[in-house]
């Protein structure tokens, strides 16, 4: 073992040595429980006098895998991708306190918690697009009163990426509301100009622009392209109750295209839509059983659009939110976990919630594609009033030496993944076990 590695390793073990519990004792079931084995020792506290005697396991069957699927998910290493639906279901119905608790204890090991990334997101291209998404205001099929327009200029980009770059913003987005790249050759060579240059303004630069071949994400790698987005937006199930003009393994294409040219996934979805809970855990369980987990994932919460065919949906709890952002903390604890589309309806309070519950990455500015945005004013005082403070560009880095961030530590992840499950796990094998093709 390297010296590197041994340092690591000491100063991970005395973290863990101070960490605290997992999840504490529930009274209610220290009482109700028989006395079984001594695997679990409850604090003296916890019990009666009248009592005492050997210590008692309070696990139910149902507590005690609870328990033992999230304390290994918050003592885990890295990443890992062989994630059960029931192991997720469990995590996303830990009591709602204990829930945050341990997402927060997971992102402050593979995160610095005072870090937030600022991002931008432009429409370059508006509206008219050929897809039947139920929430979209972009859709040609639905009367939003939304004017479609061209690929915008050159221009125009630069100068919305200057104003999102001066304000503090270090990745600017770019959307076109295009079904796929498919024939359009010149916008693609348009759009990978308007990449190399604001990479040449130090920013980031994400993409979305439906889907795409091998072909052309290897081009937009070429160009220079940091991320390309492609949420998978809800559970396999849910999928075709919102949108049946491409499948979800079209869109699980679209990723693995993406992911096989080396460009970094940003992935996630939609709440509200009129899914379920088991949705948002089909959701999660999708992206984390990706061979790699998405370098970022998005949570958005539907902003109803009136005419189109969720324009009249009631608003997702706030609770079930933040259930979700946690649980995606402590499934895929290195990934950017992205406050999206919806953020504006959240009070400063609900936002350092999310915060606290891993979520490390806000769209700012005027607008968010097509709907209205927090501006930077405003998140410049959220983020100063909660003691955080904007990301640097290319920055994600842990103050935790825990965190597995070197291209050495890395190779040994990789490889320790390849010890624990034998392969490293195909698309194919992530279309199978999400279900059957939609
Ligand atoms: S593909 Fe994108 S732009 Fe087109 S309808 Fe769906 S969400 Fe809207």
């Amino acid at each position: 073992m390297s010296g590197t590695r041994l340092a690591k390793l000491t100063a991970s073990l005395a973290l863990r040595a101070h960490r605290p519990r997992v999840l504490q004792p529930i009274p209610a079931l220290v009482a109700t429980v028989p006395r079984r084995s001594a695997a679990v020792a409850v604090p003296e506290d916890h019990v009666s006098r009248a009592s005492q005697g050997p210590p008692v396991d309070i696990r139910t069957p149902e507590n005690g895998d609870i328990r033992s699927t999230l304390e290994k998910a918050v003592s885990a290493h890295g990443p890992r991708n062989t994630w059960t639906r029931e192991e997720i279901a469990a995590i996303y119905d830990t009591p709602l306190m204990d829930l945050v608790y341990n997402a927060s204890t997971v992102h402050r090991r593979f995160h610095d918690p005072s870090q937030v990334q600022l991002c931008t997101l432009l429409s370059i291209k508006t509206g008219g697009c050929t897809e039947d998404c139920s929430y979209c205001a972009q859709s040609s099929r639905y009367d939003t009163g939304l004017k479609a327009s061209k690929l915008v200029t050159m221009g125009s980009v630069l100068k919305a990426a200057r104003i999102a770059r001066d304000n503090g913003s270090t990745r600017f987005c770019m959307g076109a509301a295009w079904r796929d790249m498919k024939g359009r050759k010149s916008n693609l060579r348009d759009i990978k100009e308007m990449i190399q240059e604001v990479r040449g303004m130090g920013m980031e630069v994400c993409v979305t622009l439906g889907m795409l071949d091998d072909a052309q994400a290897k081009e937009l790698k070429d160009a220079g392209l940091t991320a390309y987005n492609h949420n998978v937006d809800t559970s396999r199930e849910f999928y075709p109750s919102v949108i049946t003009t491409r499948s979800y393994d079209e869109r699980l294409n679209t990723i693995e295209n993406v992911s096989q040219a080396g460009i970094s996934v940003c992935s996630g979805g939609i709440l509200g839509l009129g899914e379920k809970k088991e949705d948002h855990i089909g959701l999660i369980y999708t992206l984390s059983t990706l061979p790699n987990h998405p370098e970022s994932v998005p949570i958005n919460t539907l902003v109803p659009i009136p005419g189109t065919p969720l324009g009249d949906n009631k608003p997702i709890e706030f609770k079930s939110v933040l259930r979700t952002i946690a649980t995606a903390r402590i499934v895929m604890p290195k990934s950017i976990v992205r406050l999206a589309a919806g953020r504006i309806t959240l009070s400063d309070e609900q936002q350092a919630l999310c915060f606290m519950a891993g979520a490390n990455a806000i769209f700012t500015g005027d607008k968010m594609l097509t709907t209205d945005c927090t501006s930077w004013d405003e998140d410049k005082n959220l983020l100063e009033g909660w003691g955080l403070r904007p990301m640097k560009s290319f920055e994600r880095q842990s103050a935790n030496p825990e965190m597995v961030d070197t291209a050495e530590d890395a190779a040994l992840e990789q490889g320790n993944a390849k010890a624990l499950f034998g392969t490293e796990r195909p698309f194919q094998q992530v279309k199978q076990e999400t279900g059957t093709s939609s």
